[in-house]
């Protein structure tokens, strides 16, 4: 049983190492951007109001993600096999929210990983990343947007974390096969 929040700003590889490692363990993958954004291309009633908020490159409120959360981690297979978080928590209330829903549930996360990336190649990615998959949040002004908020609301998450003394730390700055290689070993 394998329980994981992945933290890393966006462009750290988050997405793609969480995938990857959520396979290699037999877990849940839990992206609330895969999530967001599948709604938002369903035109439901959350994917409208999510929208303008993700297309701006803001987080979406709160309020729209607790009871989500809540019951994606009660499905089956999040329970009986374990799951990675990747995108949530990223404020300090989310964070507060999962430590008190995961009491409620009965389960435990194990460790925090934070996949750190130096800022200016951040930029370079993203943009990288807006010519292959057409994100409409992967334009310039809206990935320099993204990356102020994850400094003032998702950054704070490390210390969290760290105080919490499940936090540990991976460099994500080198080959995508290589970072894999190196979360693997944290976790098995
Ligand atoms: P990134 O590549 O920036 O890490 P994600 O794919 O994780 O992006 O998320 C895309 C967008 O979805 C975010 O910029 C935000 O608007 C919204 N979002 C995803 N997760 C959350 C969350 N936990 N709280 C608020 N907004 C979120």
């Amino acid at each position: 049983m394998t329980r994981l929040i992945f933290l890393g700003a966006p462009g750290a590889g988050k997405g793609t190492q969480a995938q990857l490692l959520a396979q290699s363990c037999g877990i849940a993958h839990i992206s609330t951007g895969d999530i967001l954004r599948a709604e938002v291309k369903a035109q439901s009633e959350l994917g409208l109001k999510a929208r303008s908020n993700m297309d701006k490159g803001e987080l979406v409120p709160d309020s729209l993600l607790l009871d989500m959360i809540r019951g994606r981690l009660s499905q089956a297979d999040a329970v009986s096999a374990g799951w990675i978080l990747d995108g949530f928590p990223r404020n300090v209330a989310q964070a507060e929210f999962l430590d008190r829903l995961l009491t409620d549930i009965g389960q435990k996360c194990d460790l925090a990983i934070d996949l750190h990336v130096p800022q200016e190649r951040l930029v370079e990615r993203l943009l990288n990343r807006a010519t292959i998959q057409n994100r409409p949040d992967d334009t310039e002004e809206v990935i320099r947007r993204r990356l102020v908020v994850y400094e003032e609301q998702t950054a704070p998450l490390i210390d969290y974390y760290q105080l919490e003394g499940i936090l540990r730390s991976v460099d994500g700055d080198r080959e995508l096969a290589e970072v894999t290689h190196h979360l693997e070993a944290l976790v098995k």
